[in-house]
């Protein structure tokens, strides 16, 4: 008997992770309104008023590849989201895995573990995340690949512009060739020997993406964050992972009295977030015609979305309680019509 694994079996799974409540949201008193009745459903309860003012809940259900409620570990989510994506990368194609979600929802801690959030004294005991954990794998198969090297690259992507992460936020120019491959000239890729290595590189350039440094001052919930292991044989790419901490998908119109700035970011963030949905239905269409819209992100992601050997998860991360109702319907909204099955 063959146990079925969405993930493995498919070229596309989307999963949703609710974080458990937070010491301000108990503080607050506040309500949580998801719950996760089994490991592939997610329920909004929802509070409205009718007309003659009485209360209700009104209850949405959305189903996903997987759910993981707030006991959920970091490891279990990687056991069923990245994991099975590492073997993609030694079969030579492009594995990727996306966290969205509004800004708080829990990305970062998933995708980088709690070191990653910059916080002084969180160093140890810190929750470890996903990069960490697929670089143990790959560095358990590794030695079965002769000739195989890994590197790392980490890099940011703000107003539509890469910055280097592993290089001081340097600004870098994408480039496209008549073939359509795409480029991005002088990215820093640092070699990597065994998982401290990974952990070293994650530390660097986690550090360097939430300093304020002289190249760019990016609020890192603004950007989009990815992290590559790329596998070579010799000098030529084999296959690549890349892990994708996507910016905030909270509207730009949300922030009402927000600055000319900070809607422009706002609009920018939407039109990326609104072309990878597209991306990954194309991809799941198996179109031949995947509408990147000149999107930086989409470039420099253009492998995954293409060619019969690119897989991709997407984690959509949400956060329990009521006062995130809205943000969270728009997030399980999204990650449903990513996939929708
Ligand atoms: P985001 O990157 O989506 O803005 P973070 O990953 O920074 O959100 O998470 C916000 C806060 O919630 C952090 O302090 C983080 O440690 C905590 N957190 C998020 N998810 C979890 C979880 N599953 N378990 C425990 N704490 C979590
Ligand atoms: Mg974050």
């Amino acid at each position: 008997l063959k146990m079925s694994d969405p993930v493995a079996d498919n070229r596309i799974a989307v999963c949703v992770r609710k974080r458990p409540m937070s010491k301000k949201e108990l503080a607050r008193k506040e309500i949580e309104v998801i719950t996760i009745p089994n490991r592939d459903h997610v329920i909004v309860h929802q509070p409205q008023v009718k007309v003659d003012l009485t209360k209700f809940l009104e209850n949405q259900k959305f189903r996903y590849d997987y759910a993981f409620d707030e006991s959920a570990s970091n490891e279990m989510v990687y056991k069923f989201t990245a994991q099975p994506l590492v073997r993609t990368l030694f079969d030579g194609g492009h594995a990727t895995c996306f966290a969205y979600g509004q800004t708080g929802s829990g990305k970062t801690h998933t995708m980088g573990g709690d070191f990653t959030s910059g916080a002084k004294g969180a160093q140890q005991n810190a929750a470890t995340g996903i990069y960490a954990l697929t670089a143990t794998d790959i560095f358990k198969q590794l030695h079965n690949y002769k000739g195989f090297t890994v590197g790392c690259a980490f890099f940011e992507i703000y107003g539509n512009k890469v910055f280097d992460l592993l290089n001081d936020k340097k600004l870098l120019r994408v480039l496209e060739d008549g073939n359509k491959e795409v480029q991005v000239v002088g990215l820093s890729e640092d070699g990597v020997q065994k998982e401290k290595d990974v952990i070293e590189v994650i530390r660097k350039g986690s550090a360097v993406r939430t300093a304020g440094t002289t190249s760019a001052n990016i609020n890192s919930s603004r950007s989009h964050a990815v992290f590559q292991f790329i596998l070579r044989k010799g000098k030529k790419v084999h296959g690549k992972f890349s892990l994708v901490d996507l910016a905030g998908n909270e509207r730009g119109q949300d922030t009402g009295n927000a600055d000319r700035q900070t809607r422009l970011e706002g609009a920018e963030i939407n039109k990326s977030l609104l072309a990878l949905k597209e991306c990954i239905r194309a991809m799941g269409r198996k179109s031949n015609h995947v509408p990147f819209r000149g999107n930086v992100l989409m470039q420099v992601l253009r492998d995954s979305f293409i060619g019969n050997k690119s897989k991709t998860c997407m984690i959509a991360m949400v956060s329990p309680s009521m006062s995130s109702c809205e943000h969270t319907l728009n997030t399980l909204r999204y990650a449903y019509q990513v996939k929708e099955l």
